[in-house]
Protein backbone atom coordinates (compact mmCIF):
# COMPACT_ATOMS: atom_id res chain seq x y z
CA UNK A 1 0.00 0.00 0.00
CA UNK A 2 1.42 3.63 -0.95
CA UNK A 3 0.72 6.54 1.31
CA UNK A 4 -0.43 9.43 -0.54
CA UNK A 5 1.58 12.49 -0.26
CA UNK A 6 0.42 16.01 0.01
CA UNK A 7 2.22 19.67 -0.43
CA UNK A 8 -0.05 22.23 0.17
CA UNK A 9 1.05 26.05 -0.34
CA UNK A 10 -1.81 28.39 1.64
CA UNK A 11 -1.44 32.19 0.78
CA UNK A 12 -3.19 33.57 4.03
CA UNK A 13 -3.02 32.55 7.96
CA UNK A 14 -6.35 31.18 7.78
CA UNK A 15 -5.72 28.79 5.02
CA UNK A 16 -2.76 27.19 6.87
CA UNK A 17 -4.80 27.00 9.43
CA UNK A 18 -7.37 25.09 7.98
CA UNK A 19 -5.24 22.62 6.35
CA UNK A 20 -3.08 21.69 9.40
CA UNK A 21 -6.12 21.02 11.57
CA UNK A 22 -7.57 19.20 8.41
CA UNK A 23 -4.18 16.88 8.40
CA UNK A 24 -3.68 17.17 11.61
CA UNK A 25 -2.53 13.64 12.23
CA UNK A 26 0.31 13.70 9.84
CA UNK A 27 1.63 17.15 8.45
CA UNK A 28 4.71 19.35 8.53
CA UNK A 29 5.05 22.93 8.60
CA UNK A 30 7.68 24.24 6.07
CA UNK A 31 9.65 27.42 5.92
CA UNK A 32 12.80 27.34 4.58
CA UNK A 33 12.97 23.69 4.58
CA UNK A 34 16.85 23.27 5.57
CA UNK A 35 16.24 21.25 8.47
CA UNK A 36 12.83 19.82 7.18
CA UNK A 37 14.69 18.29 4.17
CA UNK A 38 17.77 17.30 5.70
CA UNK A 39 15.94 15.12 8.12
CA UNK A 40 13.36 13.62 5.31
CA UNK A 41 16.51 12.71 3.21
CA UNK A 42 17.74 10.84 6.46
CA UNK A 43 14.48 8.78 6.86
CA UNK A 44 14.34 11.03 10.12
CA UNK A 45 10.97 12.78 9.13
CA UNK A 46 8.40 11.18 7.53
CA UNK A 47 5.01 13.37 7.19
CA UNK A 48 2.94 12.55 4.43
CA UNK A 49 1.32 16.45 4.38
CA UNK A 50 3.67 19.22 3.76
CA UNK A 51 2.43 22.69 4.27
CA UNK A 52 4.64 25.20 3.11
CA UNK A 53 4.08 28.44 5.04
CA UNK A 54 6.23 31.16 2.60
CA UNK A 55 3.51 32.40 0.84
CA UNK A 56 1.76 33.81 4.12
CA UNK A 57 3.21 37.52 3.89
CA UNK A 58 1.88 38.17 7.11
CA UNK A 59 4.75 36.04 8.71
CA UNK A 60 7.63 38.46 7.00
CA UNK A 61 7.10 41.74 8.84
CA UNK A 62 9.36 43.48 11.36
CA UNK A 63 7.67 45.44 13.08
CA UNK A 64 7.16 47.57 16.59
CA UNK A 65 4.45 46.44 18.63
CA UNK A 66 4.02 48.19 21.95
CA UNK A 67 7.17 47.48 23.51
CA UNK A 68 8.47 44.95 21.71
CA UNK A 69 10.02 44.36 18.25
CA UNK A 70 7.80 41.64 16.18
CA UNK A 71 9.87 39.75 13.83
CA UNK A 72 7.26 37.70 11.79
CA UNK A 73 8.78 33.74 12.02
CA UNK A 74 9.42 33.97 8.17
CA UNK A 75 12.20 36.61 8.24
CA UNK A 76 15.65 34.90 7.00
CA UNK A 77 18.46 34.46 9.27
CA UNK A 78 20.47 36.55 6.61
CA UNK A 79 18.09 39.06 6.70
CA UNK A 80 18.64 40.16 10.34
CA UNK A 81 20.85 42.71 9.68
CA UNK A 82 19.00 44.43 7.51
CA UNK A 83 16.41 45.46 10.13
CA UNK A 84 17.64 48.66 12.19
CA UNK A 85 15.80 48.22 15.45
CA UNK A 86 17.62 44.86 15.39
CA UNK A 87 20.80 46.22 14.74
CA UNK A 88 20.71 49.13 17.61
CA UNK A 89 19.08 46.50 20.38
CA UNK A 90 19.63 42.94 19.58
CA UNK A 91 23.27 42.78 18.16
CA UNK A 92 23.92 39.49 19.67
CA UNK A 93 20.47 38.06 17.36
CA UNK A 94 22.52 38.61 14.23
CA UNK A 95 26.31 37.38 15.73
CA UNK A 96 23.64 33.88 16.50
CA UNK A 97 21.63 34.25 13.16
CA UNK A 98 25.24 34.28 11.58
CA UNK A 99 26.58 31.49 13.10
CA UNK A 100 23.75 29.37 11.51
CA UNK A 101 25.39 26.92 8.81
CA UNK A 102 26.67 28.86 6.09
CA UNK A 103 25.36 31.79 3.77
CA UNK A 104 23.81 29.71 1.60
CA UNK A 105 21.57 28.27 4.55
CA UNK A 106 21.37 31.54 6.09
CA UNK A 107 19.66 33.17 2.84
CA UNK A 108 16.87 29.84 3.11
CA UNK A 109 16.51 29.29 6.84
CA UNK A 110 13.93 31.27 9.07
CA UNK A 111 14.27 32.41 12.18
CA UNK A 112 10.72 30.25 13.25
CA UNK A 113 12.46 27.30 11.66
CA UNK A 114 15.44 28.15 13.74
CA UNK A 115 14.13 28.20 16.99
CA UNK A 116 12.04 24.85 15.88
CA UNK A 117 14.43 22.76 14.62
CA UNK A 118 14.87 19.02 15.69
CA UNK A 119 17.15 18.04 18.36
CA UNK A 120 19.89 16.34 17.24
CA UNK A 121 22.12 13.00 17.95
CA UNK A 122 25.02 11.64 16.35
CA UNK A 123 23.41 7.93 17.05
CA UNK A 124 20.45 9.85 15.21
CA UNK A 125 21.49 12.04 12.73
CA UNK A 126 22.29 9.33 10.26
CA UNK A 127 21.17 7.86 7.47
CA UNK A 128 18.55 5.04 7.33
CA UNK A 129 20.85 2.45 6.77
CA UNK A 130 23.55 3.68 9.21
CA UNK A 131 20.93 3.81 11.54
CA UNK A 132 19.31 -0.24 10.92
CA UNK A 133 23.36 -1.33 11.52
CA UNK A 134 23.59 0.39 14.43
CA UNK A 135 20.31 -0.48 15.88
CA UNK A 136 17.67 1.79 15.99
CA UNK A 137 17.60 4.47 18.90
CA UNK A 138 14.65 5.61 20.84
CA UNK A 139 14.30 8.79 19.09
CA UNK A 140 13.68 6.68 15.84
CA UNK A 141 11.28 3.50 17.20
CA UNK A 142 13.87 1.80 18.81
CA UNK A 143 13.95 0.65 22.27
CA UNK A 144 17.15 2.22 23.94
CA UNK A 145 18.92 5.15 23.98
CA UNK A 146 22.66 4.06 22.33
CA UNK A 147 24.23 7.26 24.37
CA UNK A 148 23.22 6.34 27.71
CA UNK A 149 21.42 3.13 27.30
CA UNK A 150 18.16 4.75 28.94
CA UNK A 151 15.17 2.67 28.36
CA UNK A 152 13.10 5.33 29.03
CA UNK A 153 14.85 9.27 28.35
CA UNK A 154 16.46 10.52 24.93
CA UNK A 155 19.09 12.64 25.23
CA UNK A 156 18.79 14.27 21.65
CA UNK A 157 20.44 18.26 22.06
CA UNK A 158 18.65 21.26 21.63
CA UNK A 159 21.03 22.89 18.89
CA UNK A 160 18.94 25.96 17.63
CA UNK A 161 21.54 28.54 18.09
CA UNK A 162 19.25 31.66 17.94
CA UNK A 163 16.95 30.79 20.58
CA UNK A 164 19.59 30.86 23.55
CA UNK A 165 20.50 34.20 22.27
CA UNK A 166 16.61 35.26 22.28
CA UNK A 167 16.26 33.57 25.15
CA UNK A 168 19.02 35.64 27.38
CA UNK A 169 17.13 38.80 25.90
CA UNK A 170 13.69 37.90 27.03
CA UNK A 171 11.78 36.84 24.07
CA UNK A 172 8.59 35.87 23.73
CA UNK A 173 6.78 33.73 20.87
CA UNK A 174 3.66 34.66 19.26
CA UNK A 175 1.44 31.23 18.48
CA UNK A 176 -1.74 30.12 17.03
CA UNK A 177 -3.72 27.34 17.50
CA UNK A 178 -6.62 25.44 17.53
CA UNK A 179 -7.36 27.73 21.10
CA UNK A 180 -6.53 31.28 19.31
CA UNK A 181 -3.01 33.42 19.89
CA UNK A 182 -1.27 33.36 22.83
CA UNK A 183 2.20 34.79 23.51
CA UNK A 184 4.96 32.41 26.12
CA UNK A 185 7.87 32.88 26.76
CA UNK A 186 10.10 31.48 24.52
CA UNK A 187 11.75 28.83 27.27
CA UNK A 188 9.00 27.64 27.86
CA UNK A 189 7.82 25.98 24.82
CA UNK A 190 10.47 23.68 25.40
CA UNK A 191 10.12 20.20 27.20
CA UNK A 192 13.55 18.83 28.08
CA UNK A 193 12.46 15.25 26.65
CA UNK A 194 14.21 14.81 23.34
CA UNK A 195 11.64 12.62 21.88
CA UNK A 196 9.01 15.28 22.20
CA UNK A 197 11.08 18.40 22.09
CA UNK A 198 8.33 21.02 22.26
CA UNK A 199 5.46 21.67 23.98
CA UNK A 200 3.36 23.21 21.19
CA UNK A 201 -0.33 21.87 19.78
CA UNK A 202 0.39 19.66 17.02
CA UNK A 203 -1.09 22.23 14.59
CA UNK A 204 0.66 25.55 16.38
CA UNK A 205 1.82 27.99 14.02
CA UNK A 206 4.57 30.01 15.33
CA UNK A 207 3.17 33.83 14.27
CA UNK A 208 6.15 35.99 15.34
CA UNK A 209 8.89 36.47 17.72
CA UNK A 210 9.15 39.19 20.54
CA UNK A 211 11.93 41.13 21.74
CA UNK A 212 11.36 43.79 24.41
CA UNK A 213 12.64 46.86 23.16
CA UNK A 214 14.26 49.89 25.08
CA UNK A 215 16.25 47.07 27.71
CA UNK A 216 19.79 48.29 26.80
CA UNK A 217 20.33 44.93 27.02
CA UNK A 218 24.56 44.27 26.72
CA UNK A 219 25.31 40.60 25.53
CA UNK A 220 27.80 37.79 24.55
CA UNK A 221 27.09 35.27 22.10
CA UNK A 222 29.83 31.98 21.61
CA UNK A 223 29.61 28.46 20.06
CA UNK A 224 31.92 25.77 20.23
CA UNK A 225 32.22 23.51 17.31
CA UNK A 226 34.58 21.62 15.19
CA UNK A 227 34.72 23.97 12.32
CA UNK A 228 33.68 27.87 11.44
CA UNK A 229 30.77 27.00 9.07
CA UNK A 230 28.29 24.17 8.54
CA UNK A 231 28.36 23.09 11.70
CA UNK A 232 25.80 22.41 14.52
CA UNK A 233 26.87 23.78 17.96
CA UNK A 234 28.88 21.59 20.52
CA UNK A 235 27.61 24.44 22.62
CA UNK A 236 26.13 27.83 22.47
CA UNK A 237 26.64 30.74 25.14
CA UNK A 238 24.31 33.73 25.66
CA UNK A 239 24.76 35.94 28.16
CA UNK A 240 23.01 39.23 28.48
CA UNK A 241 22.36 42.29 30.88
CA UNK A 242 19.50 44.65 30.98
CA UNK A 243 19.52 47.68 32.01
CA UNK A 244 18.14 46.63 35.45
CA UNK A 245 21.38 44.89 35.56
CA UNK A 246 19.25 41.55 35.56
CA UNK A 247 21.84 38.88 33.90
CA UNK A 248 20.46 35.72 31.98
CA UNK A 249 22.10 33.12 30.67
CA UNK A 250 20.82 30.50 28.04
CA UNK A 251 23.03 27.32 26.93
CA UNK A 252 22.37 25.19 23.63
CA UNK A 253 23.69 21.60 22.79
CA UNK A 254 24.40 20.62 26.49
CA UNK A 255 20.45 19.33 27.21
CA UNK A 256 17.89 18.57 25.44
CA UNK A 257 16.47 22.08 25.64
CA UNK A 258 18.08 25.01 26.81
CA UNK A 259 19.66 25.53 29.98
CA UNK A 260 18.53 29.26 31.27
CA UNK A 261 19.79 30.78 34.50
CA UNK A 262 19.16 34.09 36.16
CA UNK A 263 20.98 36.45 38.27
CA UNK A 264 22.05 40.18 38.66
CA UNK A 265 25.48 41.74 38.15
CA UNK A 266 25.71 41.32 42.07
CA UNK A 267 25.14 37.73 41.51
CA UNK A 268 28.40 35.69 42.68
CA UNK A 269 29.23 34.29 39.01
CA UNK A 270 30.94 31.31 40.73
CA UNK A 271 27.14 30.20 41.91
CA UNK A 272 25.78 31.05 38.31
CA UNK A 273 27.81 28.69 36.79
CA UNK A 274 27.55 26.58 38.90
CA UNK A 275 23.91 26.54 38.30
CA UNK A 276 24.21 26.07 34.56
CA UNK A 277 26.46 23.00 35.16
CA UNK A 278 23.98 21.42 37.35
CA UNK A 279 21.07 22.18 34.66
CA UNK A 280 23.16 20.61 31.85
CA UNK A 281 22.68 17.19 31.35
CA UNK A 282 25.40 16.68 28.55
CA UNK A 283 25.68 12.99 27.40
CA UNK A 284 28.40 11.18 24.87
CA UNK A 285 26.11 12.29 21.92
CA UNK A 286 28.21 14.93 20.25
CA UNK A 287 31.33 14.74 18.08
CA UNK A 288 33.01 16.64 21.52
CA UNK A 289 32.45 14.29 24.87
CA UNK A 290 30.65 15.60 27.36
CA UNK A 291 33.63 16.21 29.51
CA UNK A 292 35.06 18.35 27.18
CA UNK A 293 31.62 20.57 26.62
CA UNK A 294 30.98 20.71 30.41
CA UNK A 295 34.72 22.52 31.02
CA UNK A 296 33.69 24.47 27.69
CA UNK A 297 30.06 26.05 29.76
CA UNK A 298 32.30 27.42 32.72
CA UNK A 299 35.10 28.40 30.09
CA UNK A 300 32.75 30.15 27.88
CA UNK A 301 30.79 31.89 30.99
CA UNK A 302 33.64 33.25 32.54
CA UNK A 303 34.93 34.88 29.33
CA UNK A 304 31.30 36.05 28.69
CA UNK A 305 31.29 37.96 32.41
CA UNK A 306 34.56 39.13 31.98
CA UNK A 307 33.39 40.67 28.59
CA UNK A 308 30.26 42.21 30.24
CA UNK A 309 30.99 43.34 33.78
CA UNK A 310 33.05 46.99 33.61
CA UNK A 311 36.40 47.04 34.09
CA UNK A 312 36.80 47.23 38.18
CA UNK A 313 33.65 45.60 38.81
CA UNK A 314 33.55 43.06 42.05
CA UNK A 315 35.68 40.35 41.42
CA UNK A 316 33.83 36.65 41.30
C1 LIG B 1 24.29 21.67 6.79
C2 LIG B 1 23.39 22.28 7.81
C3 LIG B 1 23.95 23.03 8.82
C4 LIG B 1 23.12 23.59 9.80
N1 LIG B 1 23.71 24.31 10.79
C5 LIG B 1 22.92 24.84 11.77
C6 LIG B 1 23.52 25.60 12.82
O1 LIG B 1 24.72 25.82 12.86
N2 LIG B 1 22.70 26.09 13.79
C7 LIG B 1 21.35 25.89 13.76
O2 LIG B 1 20.65 26.39 14.66
N3 LIG B 1 20.77 25.20 12.77
C8 LIG B 1 21.51 24.67 11.77
N4 LIG B 1 20.93 23.97 10.75
C9 LIG B 1 19.50 23.66 10.81
C10 LIG B 1 18.60 24.63 10.04
O3 LIG B 1 19.21 25.05 8.86
C11 LIG B 1 18.26 25.86 10.86
O4 LIG B 1 17.84 25.49 12.14
C12 LIG B 1 17.20 26.72 10.18
O5 LIG B 1 17.12 27.96 10.83
C13 LIG B 1 15.82 26.09 10.14
O6 LIG B 1 14.94 27.03 9.57
P1 LIG B 1 14.03 26.67 8.32
O7 LIG B 1 13.23 27.87 7.98
O8 LIG B 1 14.80 26.08 7.22
O9 LIG B 1 13.10 25.58 9.01
P2 LIG B 1 12.33 24.34 8.40
O10 LIG B 1 13.30 23.28 8.02
O11 LIG B 1 11.38 24.79 7.35
O12 LIG B 1 11.48 23.91 9.68
C14 LIG B 1 12.11 23.46 10.86
C15 LIG B 1 11.00 23.04 11.85
O13 LIG B 1 10.24 24.17 12.25
C16 LIG B 1 8.87 24.01 11.92
N5 LIG B 1 8.41 25.34 11.53
C17 LIG B 1 9.06 26.23 10.75
N6 LIG B 1 8.42 27.41 10.77
C18 LIG B 1 7.35 27.28 11.57
C19 LIG B 1 6.33 28.14 12.02
N7 LIG B 1 6.26 29.43 11.64
N8 LIG B 1 5.39 27.66 12.87
C20 LIG B 1 5.41 26.37 13.29
N9 LIG B 1 6.37 25.49 12.90
C21 LIG B 1 7.32 25.94 12.06
C22 LIG B 1 8.83 22.97 10.82
O14 LIG B 1 7.61 22.28 10.78
C23 LIG B 1 9.98 22.07 11.25
O15 LIG B 1 9.54 21.21 12.26
C24 LIG B 1 21.72 23.43 9.74
C25 LIG B 1 21.16 22.68 8.68
C26 LIG B 1 21.99 22.12 7.72
C27 LIG B 1 21.36 21.34 6.60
Amino acid sequence: MTTEHFYLQPATLDEAMEMAQANEHDFRFLAGGTDVWANRFQGNETASCLIDITGVGALKDVKRIGNYLSIGSLVRLHEMNTHEAVRAEFPALITAANSVGSPLIRRTATLGGNILCENRCIFYNQSAWWRDAVGLCLKCEGNICIATGSKKYCFSEFVSDTAPALISMDAMVEVVDRAGVRRIKLEDIYTGDGLRPRNLDKTALVLAILLPLEQQFRSVFKKLRQRESLEFSSLTTAVSVNRYGKVKMALGGVDPKPVVVEGTLESDRAELIKQALKKARAVDNDMYTRNYRREMIAVFLNRSFDALLPAGAPPD
